[in-house]
């Protein structure tokens, strides 16, 4: 009868233990590549709108057009931002109104803003462009993944292939599911993403080294269903790829789909126990991008494309709303802020991270 007792006891404290550990907070970054603080701030640009190179589609776009009021105009392109994060979370970056946000790298290219983010720092010597190969910086994703509370529970769904020498995939051996990955490749799929690899084999391979939003996006939702991942870093850039062609009437489109992923995001972790009420989620993107006809592109030689935004919602976010007058803020000061909301320690040995963001306790 003791022994028996015996077990029952360490059962109970196995239990105890576990829903204790399972109390751990989720948080999720998401990263949007290239998409402007205007469009988000200020909805449609009427002039790049207008503008034939740009917009060859009019009827695709008409409903986010031809809109007046800055208000209505921005919430017909966003409207679950505007609706439901504006009055649940915060926002920052809004320059019409005094709130500054931007990259502290040189460059204003993607891989040393996705860099700049996840480690906490530039390194503008050694991460000058897309090309930089396997990242030597230590990031949050992969010391999270080494942490006691968060290890083998840390997924990467990134739209943009690149995003695995980002985060040191070869390194960390990180779970990334990004550009061409099938699911097929895991031990164990399930129906949906049998079917989703199925899809995406079958769609022509317009993109090279990177999967639509809409794959980044199915994948990202399928694993959080079957895994539980408590860290989840979800990347989309069907904005970036559309402006670098010069296709405005794209872009929105795309803008306008990312918006209605941020719900469907929030609804999913809003009706799973896992996640319920114990998520953080952090949204902002990688640079910015000229103004006029320079809106396609971004980089060191292009005004402004320093220019960024961000984000947030859920466990422990104060509802400011949209913020003015305040910042400077940058990029780097994310990677701090998701190590506070985590509760890990994060110092990579040699650098200067930047501090964790004003509403981070
Ligand atoms: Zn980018």
């Amino acid at each position: 009868m003791k022994k028996y007792f015996a077990t029952f006891l360490l059962l109970l404290l196995c239990g105890c233990a576990m829903a204790k550990s399972d109390k751990d907070r989720r948080v999720i970054l998401i990263m949007i590549d290239g998409l402007r603080w205007q469009e988000l701030y200020t909805g449609t640009d009427a002039e790049l709108a207008a503008n034939k190179d740009f917009t060859r589609n009019t009827s695709s776009i008409k409903a986010f057009c031809n809109i007046d009021n800055v208000e209505q105009r921005r919430s017909t392109l966003m409207p679950f931002t505007w609706s439901f994060i504006r009055e649940n979370g915060l926002m920052i970056g809004n320059r019409t109104k005094g709130s500054i946000m931007q990259v502290a790298n040189k460059y204003s290219i993607s891989y040393p803003g996705y860099s700049e983010t996840l480690t906490g720092h530039p390194d503008d010597e050694r991460i000058r462009g897309n090309g930089a190969g396997d990242n030597p910086n230590i990031n949050i994703l992969e010391v999270a993944n080494e942490s006691k509370k968060y290890k083998g529970s840390v997924r990467v769904f990134a739209r943009w292939g690149t995003q695995r020498q980002i985060v040191g995939q070869a390194r960390n051996n990180l779970p990334v599911i990004a550009g061409r990955d099938m699911f097929s490749n895991s031990p164990k799929p399930t129906e949906k993403e049998l079917m989703l690899d199925e899809m995406k084999r079958k769609l022509f391979d317009f993109q090279g080294n990177a999967q639509l939003d809409l794959w980044a996006y199915q994948y990202a939702s399928e694993q959080m269903r079957t895994l539980h991942p408590k860290f989840v870093f979800i990347q989309f850039g069907d904005t970036d790829l559309h402006a670098h062609n010069g296709r405005y009437d794209y872009y929105l489109s795309a803008i306008h789909n990312i918006d209605d992923y941020f719900r469907l995001i929030w609804e999913q972790v809003q009706s799973d126990p896992f996640y319920r009420d114990n998520t953080t989620i952090i949204i902002t993107c990688d640079h910015g991008r000229g103004l006029g006809a320079e809106w396609c592109d971004h980089g060191p030689s292009i005004k402004r494309a320093n220019e960024t935004w961000l984000m947030a919602i859920g466990k422990d976010i104060p509802a400011l709303g949209e913020m003015e007058n305040n910042g400077p803020f940058y990029n780097k000061q994310v990677a701090a802020s998701l190590a506070a909301y985590l509760g890990i320690d994060y110092q990579p040995e040699g650098w200067e991270i930047g501090e964790k963001l004003f509403f981070v306790k």
